[in-house]
C-alpha cells in the first residue's frame, strides 16, 4: 500500500493544476490517470475542435472574399493536413504538461484505471501491470465525462461517430447528420458544412437553442440556415439503420409523423455522461444523482469527508473554465485558508460557431422567471462600425440591466469575437460598473467594445 497526502483521480483541467500546487506546497501527491494528460479540453475537446474551427474559418472567407474586392479563384480544403495540423497542436500542447508536471517533486504521475475500494483506498488498475493499492486522506475526483450514447432503435447496426471519434475522420462526410442541437452539435455541423459536407441537425426540443432567449436562438438559426445547415427541431430520432450501400437511414418523429433521413455519417452529439461507474463510488459510500454525477456542496465536498469532486463529473455547467475555477476554490480554501465556495460564481460561456455565441449572466427567459425588475438593451451587428468595416455584420448584442441599480444582469453577443465583448460586460459586472458609466466610457475607436456606447444609449429612452 502507498501512502500519500493527497490522490488526484484524472489530469483534467482541475486536476492538472491542482496536483501540481499541492505537491509543490509540501503534500506527497499521486495524480492518477488511464489516458492521456490533459484530458478532454486538451486531447478531444476545446483544443483540437478549436484548431479545426480556424480552418474551416479559414475556406469559409476564403470562398466569401469576393465582395472585399478579392478573388481567389477555387479553393480546395486538404483535410488531411487540417487534422494533422489538429494532432500537432494537440501533442504539443500535452507534452508541455506531462514535461512541467513530470519536474515537480513529490509528485507522482501513475497511468491506470483507479477505483475505490474503501473511503480512503483507491485500487489503480493498468494492463501488463500488478494492481497497485494506494491510500490518503484527501482524494480528489477530477474523472470527466464522455460523451453520452442513448439507447435508441438500431444503434448497435450502424457506426456512429461521437465527438472524441468525429475528430480523426480520415475523410470529409458527404452528408453528416447530426443528433442533437447543443453547442458540440453546432461546432461540427458548422466546420463539416464549411468543408463541403451537407449537413443534418436533428434536435428534439421545439426550440433551437431552447437555453437561449427566441430572438438570440432565432438571429443564430438564420445564421447557420444561410450557410446551409438543415436544422430541424421537433424532431425526435426512433431508429438508425444501415442502407445496403452503406449510408445510415435515421427515422423521426416529427410532431406524430414518421420522416426519413438519409445520411452517410451520423454524429451523436446529445451530451455527456460522468465517468462515474468505473470509479466503483459505493465502495467509498459516495452518493451521486440520478444522472451518476457527485453531488458536491459549495465547497466541492462530496456527501464523504476528504473526498472532492471537480470539473465535468460534479454536475453543472461542464467547462473548462468552471473546472480549472474548481481547482482554485479547492486551493484557496485548502492551503490559504480562504473561505471560497462555487455558490454565486458567475459561469460565462463561448460556442464557437462563426460568429461566435458568448454568454454571461442572466439572459431574458431567466430574468422573467426570477421575476427581476430589469431593461433590456439591443442593437444589431449592422449598427456596429467595427463590424460594417470588417464585412461581417451577422448578430447582436443584447444586454439586461437592472432597472434599479443600473448594473448589468448578463448578456449574449452574437458575433466577431462575440466571446471577446462578453467578456468585456463580463469584467464590468465583476467591477459591479453601471451601464451608464459604460455608455458615456471612452473606448478606442473603432473596436468592438466601442459599440458598447450605442448599446446602451438605446436605454436612453427607456
Ligand atoms: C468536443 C468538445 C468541445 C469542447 N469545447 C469546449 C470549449 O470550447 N470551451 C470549454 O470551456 N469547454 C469545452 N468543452 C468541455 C471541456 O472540455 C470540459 O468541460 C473540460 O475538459 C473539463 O473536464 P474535467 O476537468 O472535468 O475532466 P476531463 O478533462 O474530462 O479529464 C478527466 C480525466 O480523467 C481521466 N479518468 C477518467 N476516469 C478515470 C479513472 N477511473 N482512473 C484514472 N483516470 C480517469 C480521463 O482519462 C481524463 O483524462 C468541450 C468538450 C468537448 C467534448
Amino acid at each position: 500500500m502507498r501512502k500519500y497526502d493527497a490522490i488526484i483521480i484524472g489530469s483534467g483541467q482541475a486536476g492538472t493544476p491542482l496536483a501540481k500546487k499541492l505537491a509543490e506546497a509540501g503534500y506527497k501527491t499521486a495524480l492518477l490517470e488511464r489516458e492521456f494528460i490533459g484530458g478532454t479540453c486538451i486531447n478531444y475537446g476545446c483544443t483540437p475542435t478549436k484548431t479545426m474551427i480556424a480552418s474551416a474559418r479559414s475556406a469559409y472567407l476564403s470562398k466569401n472574399s469576393k465582395y472585399l474586392g478579392i478573388n481567389t479563384g477555387s479553393i480546395s480544403v486538404d483535410f488531411k493536413k487540417i487534422v494533422s495540423r489538429k494532432d500537432k497542436i494537440v501533442r504539443s500542447f500535452r507534452e508541455n504538461l506531462e514535461t512541467n508536471l513530470i519536474k515537480v517533486k513529490g509528485l507522482d504521475i501513475l497511468y491506470g484505471e483507479a477505483s475505490f475500494i474503501t473511503d480512503k483506498t483507491l485500487k489503480l488498475s493498468s494492463a501488463n501491470k500488478k494492481d497497485l493499492l494506494l491510500t490518503a486522506d484527501k482524494i480528489f475526483i477530477n474523472a470527466g465525462s464522455r460523451p453520452t450514447i442513448p439507447a435508441i432503435k438500431g444503434i448497435e447496426t450502424i457506426n456512429y461517430l461521437d465527438s472524441t471519434s468525429i475528430l480523426d475522420l480520415k475523410e470529409i462526410p458527404e452528408h453528416l447528420i447530426i443528433i442533437g442541437g447543443s453547442y458540440i452539435a453546432l461546432e461540427f455541423g458548422q466546420m463539416f458544412r464549411r468543408f463541403g459536407s451537407k449537413i443534418t441537425i436533428v434536435e428534439r426540443s421545439d426550440q433551437f437553442l431552447s437555453g437561449e432567449d427566441n430572438d438570440v436562438a432565432a438571429e443564430l438559426k438564420i445564421i447557420l440556415e444561410e450557410e446551409g445547415l438543415n436544422i430541424l427541431i421537433s424532431s425526435e430520432t426512433k431508429s438508425l439503420k444501415k442502407n445496403e450501400n452503406g449510408s445510415i437511414i435515421v427515422t423521426l418523429n416529427v410532431k406524430g409523423k414518421a420522416k426519413t433521413i438519409r445520411g452517410s455519417h451520423l454524429l451523436m452529439a446529445v451530451g455527456r455522461t460522468p465517468n462515474s461507474e468505473s470509479l466503483n463510488p459505493e465502495a467509498a459510500g459516495l452518493q451521486t444523482d440520478e444522472g451518476r454525477f457527485f453531488k458536491v456542496s459549495n465547497k466541492l465536498q462530496t456527501n464523504i469527508k476528504g473526498i472532492f469532486a471537480l470539473g465535468d463529473i460534479k454536475g453543472g455547467p461542464a467547462f473548462t473554465h468552471t473546472s480549472y475555477n474548481d481547482h482554485l476554490v479547492i486551493i484557496k480554501n485548502l492551503l490559504e485558508e480562504k473561505d471560497i465556495n462555487i455558490k454565486n460564481r458567475m459561469v460565462p460561456y463561448c460556442m464557437f460557431t462563426d460568429p461566435q455565441l458568448g454568454r454571461i449572466g442572466l439572459n431574458e427567459k431567466q430574468a422573467i422567471s426570477k421575476k427581476l425588475k430589469y431593461k433590456v438593451a439591443l442593437i444589431k451587428m449592422d449598427r456596429v462600425a467595427r463590424a460594417i468595416e470588417t464585412g461581417d455584420t451577422r448578430g447582436l448584442i443584447k444586454a439586461l440591466v437592472d432597472t434599479k441599480t443600473k448594473q448589468i444582469l448578463g448578456a449574449s453577443v452574437i458575433g466577431t469575437e462575440g466571446g471577446e465583448i462578453m467578456t468585456v460586460l463580463q469584467m464590468a459586472m465583476m467591477g459591479k460598473v453601471t451601464y451608464e458609466e459604460i455608455r458615456d466610457g471612452v473606448f478606442a475607436h473603432p473596436t468592438y467594445s466601442e459599440s458598447l456606447n450605442n448599446l446602451f444609449m438605446t436605454l436612453d429612452s427607456k
